[in-house]
């Protein structure tokens, strides 16, 4: 059955509104783009760049060895690793030996780390040299039985002779001599002893899962998405149908978010192979060094979060710097103030819209389009193949009228199949196909989608609903302001009150009074923060979401 909705009007001629999304593994696509580009590049490294041969020869060996230790099909392998070849080669290689890719993220405590791998049950790993202790302290308690260990150092384009003692000096203090043994596997002598040709698993895309991704889901504990091959195919040729204007063209992606987050891996990671890109790879975000890379590297798509784009902004020297390469870039994972929209458009030339997804959606399900007219302020329409709707808040299966705020649900072919282990939060959320988001918005007529918050980090404060997102938007358009992050926090008298944590740019000072004054001229009198608490920087996730949760901990630690 053909789904044609409201949205599908505002689709130019080059977007289908339906997609028929290939049948096959992900990695057919590292496969096909070897084939097809052998001798493009693929990946830059701090000077080092990988063709498309290199990378699928290097993940064909690890296919080979990871069998030749004992992956059968279907046993999960972890990775806890930064962005750096190694990210690459591991995703890929993995899911051709027939494994589960866990992503994990390299600053997991010993304990975040021990809970997911015995959740999953993963049995190999694959790290960087600088985690062996951790990974070591955590496992003799998990099902853990072999450590594959690599280095950033194995994959710098200078001669090791000359590069380890510049690391040992100046990059870590340590570099860990890892031993081969039984039990623990050395990168750079798999690649030097290991043949290419490994045995192919038999994979239903459909129903083999390719990966294991954990989030903290609608309800904050953390739980094993699982995603299968086909989630993660038709996500990245939706993604590709968005971008109609790079097909055929060779881009160059900046690969600055992590590939541990489903964001940066479809994204960046999955586009590109499926595009025969060449992405730079960049293990962490530091303004400055992003500016140079634009300018040295010249990146036509950034996928980024609203706060690596809000960084590189307020950089001191960002006029120094040319981004001018840049032509499209899709901004996800939290709201995007249409200020810095603007502002970072207006420096690049280029495209800067948002999009919306999340890790149960392999991730995007909605965007603005890049090439035709946008909405500022909302998420977009819903991609090919995926639906959307609102359902009344706390009524389940009443659909809520046009602009009327409820819980947003997405159906389609980039669903998960559930939570793994998990049958009943799988069920809390995915009802007769439709996932539901736990994310509180509307549509407006025109069939455009809007966010206006968490449900959960809804404020009710004297009996009046606040979204925080609204009030972050006005204190975005505040000259002084970098970030803001509004809270509730509890108030004896009113059951919440709102809290703003603000961040100053560089050389501004105002005070309580001033934003009190600023905030009451933009805001209804129950929105207005009672409480400003100045902050040189706010904590964030790997992904660069402000972790709103820690600053409400943190808040009530105070006060108790
Ligand atoms: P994750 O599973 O870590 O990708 O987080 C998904 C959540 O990020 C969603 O449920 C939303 O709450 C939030 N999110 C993603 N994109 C946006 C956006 N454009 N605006 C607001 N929130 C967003």
């Amino acid at each position: 059955m053909e789904l044609v909705k409201k949205w599908h009007e505002h689709y130019p001629s080059e977007i289908p509104v339906t997609i028929k999304y290939a049948e096959k593994p992900l990695y057919a696509f590292l496969a096909e783009s070897a084939e097809q580009f052998k001798e493009k590049k693929a990946l830059h490294f701090m000077g080092k760049e990988l063709t498309y041969d290199d990378l699928y020869t290097q993940a064909k060996q690890l296919a080979f060895y990871l069998q030749s230790i004992g992956l059968k099909k279907g046993d999960r392998v972890g990775i806890m690793l930064p962005n750096c070849p190694q990210a690459v080669i591991s995703y890929f290689g993995i899911m051709m030996a027939g494994g589960i890719v866990v992503q994990t993220n390299p600053l997991y405590t010993e304990r975040e780390l021990e809970y997911q791998l015995k959740d999953s049950g993963t049995t190999i790993l694959i790290c960087l040299d600088i985690l062996v202790p951790r990974v070591t302290n955590v496992k003799g308690k998990t099902n853990l039985k072999h450590v594959v260990v690599t280095g950033i150092k194995d994959y710098l384009p200078f001669p090791k002779n000359l590069i380890y003692p510049f690391i040992q000096k100046r990059e870590y203090n340590m570099v860990i001599k890892v031993e081969q043994s039984d039990e623990t596997h050395v990168w750079q002598l798999i690649l030097d002893n290991t043949p290419a040709d490994y045995l192919e698993a038999e994979i239903d895309p459909k129903e083999d899962l390719a990966l294991i991704q954990y989030t903290g889901g609608t309800t904050g504990f953390p739980k094993g998405v699982m995603l299968t091959h086909y989630n993660l195919v038709s996500n990245v040729q939706m993604c590709q149908a968005w971008l109609y204007k790079t097909k055929g063209k060779q881009q160059i992606v900046l690969g600055v978010i992590p590939f541990f987050h489903v964001y940066g891996m479809t994204t960046v990671m999955n586009l590109a192979i499926l595009q025969g890109s060449k992405i730079i790879l960049m293990p962490k975000f530091n303004a400055e060094d992003v500016l140079k890379t634009i300018t040295k590297q010249k990146p036509t798509l950034f996928p980024g979060a609203p706060t690596i784009y809000i960084g590189l902004l307020n950089h001191p020297n960002l006029n120094k710097y040319d981004l001018s390469s840049i032509e499209a870039c899709i901004s996800g994972s939290a709201p995007l103030p249409s200020e810095i929209q603007d502002q970072f458009e207006k420096i690049t030339g280029g495209k800067l819209v948002e999009g919306y997804g999340l890790t149960e959606t392999s991730p995007v399900t909605h965007a603005n389009f890049i090439y035709t007219d946008r909405v500022n302020g909302s998420i977009g329409v819903p991609w090919p193949n995926t639906d959307a709707k609102i359902f009344k808040m706390d009524a389940t299966d009443e659909e809520a009228a046009t602009g009327e705020i409820g819980e947003i649900a997405v159906k389609g072919p980039q669903v998960m199949k559930g939570y793994w282990n998990n049958p009943e939060e799988t069920e809390n959320v995915l009802r007769d196909g439709w996932l539901f988001t736990g994310d509180l918005g509307y549509m407006n007529e025109e069939g455009y989608f809007f966010i206006v918050d968490r449900k959960k980090d809804m404020i009710i404060a004297g009996g009046y609903n606040i979204y925080p997102r609204e009030v972050e938007e006005v204190l975005y358009e505040h000259g002084a302001i970098q970030e803001a992050v509004i809270v509730g926090i509890p108030d004896a008298y009113r059951g919440e009150t709102v809290k703003a944590f603000i961040v100053l740019k560089t050389g501004y000072t105002v005070d309580e009074s001033d934003l009190n004054a600023y905030c009451r001229k933009h805001l209804a009198a129950y929105k207005v923060p009672r409480i400003y608490e100045f902050r040189n920087e706010l904590p964030k996730t790997a992904i660069g979401k402000i972790l709103r949760r820690q600053l409400i901990d943190e808040t009530q630690e105070i006060s108790t």
